[in-house]
């Protein structure tokens, strides 16, 4: 794993139970794909090394899927199916063939605004480097030349990148896939009551709460341009939680913000949304969603989430110097604007350079 640059973590939202105990819940941070990971878990009357232990099988599932899942090692399965773009194929397993699978269900559900293939595009852009640059138009053509899912050759497990230079980048999904299968693990230990956030995707598990049927977490959305504090607040119950946003790992040039979603059919970032927020069924796809929206935009995007069972969303966008927020149906009246000090964490990394 490359270390996490202490100024590129992304933190967007947070959680407090809603619903307070004595002893008081175990709560675990530890680092992983390029972010923190957070374990509270609230089942207070089980013994600690039980939670404990729990809680270490956790980490080490989410360290096992970003182990075959990370575009950053050239010895994870993904990074060796990019090493050899062009070249050879891969025998891939078959967890990582099914979670392919489910992003190019997303990338034909979205038009393609959802897309594994930007991985060229991000190393083009290298929005994490010590002094970003705009690249200039030819190249991101040739960079766009590389991209698209449906160049993709995955028959059963056999995984082909047809053009040297292509790259997969599970970064859109596969930290709310490791917060999902984290989850079922601690759930296999005994645990019942749980959540998992890792860079603001979560995974609430708490039986008997489903969805905004009971609602058992109050979760605030950071504020996307005042840094350490909330936009606001809204409570839900088991599930997934993600928000999406250009201010995590973005920089200024010429007065204009670059960051890291990348529109699939321009090759520049999104324009046009400053963060979506999104709860869906499972994390995996309320990471996905999340940054499908963000592509799609204001009326594609929440068009998409309408139509999708079992999720819901808002839309953060500048109006002038305030920012305006569409909400899909389910969270109108839910969102609490407002709210207390955000917990500190490393500032985003978003840097000027005009
Ligand atoms: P974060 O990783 O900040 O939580 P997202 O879940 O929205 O945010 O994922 C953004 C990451 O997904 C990028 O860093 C990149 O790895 C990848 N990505 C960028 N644009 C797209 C896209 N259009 N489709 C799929 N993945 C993308
Ligand atoms: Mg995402």
């Amino acid at each position: 794993m490359r270390t996490a640059p202490a100024c590129a973590v992304l933190a967007c939202l947070a959680v407090f139970p809603a619903c307070k105990r004595s002893g008081g819940p175990v709560v675990r941070e530890t680092t992983a794909m390029d972010t923190y990971v957070t374990i509270t878990v609230y089942d207070e009357n089980l013994p600690a090394e039980k939670i404990h232990s729990a809680i270490d099988s956790a980490f080490a599932e989410i360290r096992r899927i970003e182990g075959f899942a990370s575009d950053y090692s050239d010895s994870s399965e993904i990074g060796r199916a990019n090493l050899l773009a062009g070249r050879d194929s891969l025998l891939i397993s078959a967890e990582l063939a099914a979670l392919l699978r489910t992003s190019f269900a997303y990338s034909d559900s979205s038009g393609g605004a959802f897309d594994i293939t930007v991985g060229p595009l991000e190393v083009l852009w290298n929005i994490l480097a010590l002094h970003p640059r705009v690249p200039p138009p030819d190249s991101v053509q040739s960079a766009l030349r590389l991209v698209g899912y449906r160049r993709v050759a995955l028959h059963g497990r056999t995984l082909y990148l047809p053009r040297r230079g292509m790259r997969l980048d599970l970064g859109a999904i596969g930290k709310g896939y490791a917060v999902d299968r984290a989850t079922e693990v601690l759930a296999k230990a005994g645990i019942d009551r749980a959540i998992v956030d890792m860079g603001g995707n979560l995974a609430v598990r708490w039986p008997g709460a489903q969805g905004w049927d009971s609602v058992v977490a109050t979760i605030s959305v950071r504020h996307p341009r005042i840094e350490g504090s909330f936009l606001g607040t809204f409570r839900y119950g088991s599930g997934g939680v993600s928000t999406s946003g250009d201010y995590e790992r973005c920089f200024i040039a010429g007065g204009r913000r670059y960051h890291h979603i990348m529109d699939p059919a321009t090759g520049y970032p999104a324009q046009g949304v400053v963060s979506v927020t999104v709860v869906a069924p499972t994390a995996a796809d309320a990471d996905a969603i999340s940054t499908t929206v963000f592509v799609l935009g204001r009326g594609k995007g929440m068009e998409f989430i309408r139509k999708t069972p079992g999720v819901d969303g808002f839309i953060v966008y500048e109006q002038g110097d305030t920012l305006g927020i569409d909400y899909s149906p389910g969270f109108r009246g839910r969102f609490s604007p407002g709210g207390a000090q955000a917990p500190s964490r490393p500032r985003s990394n978003a840097r000027s350079y005009d």
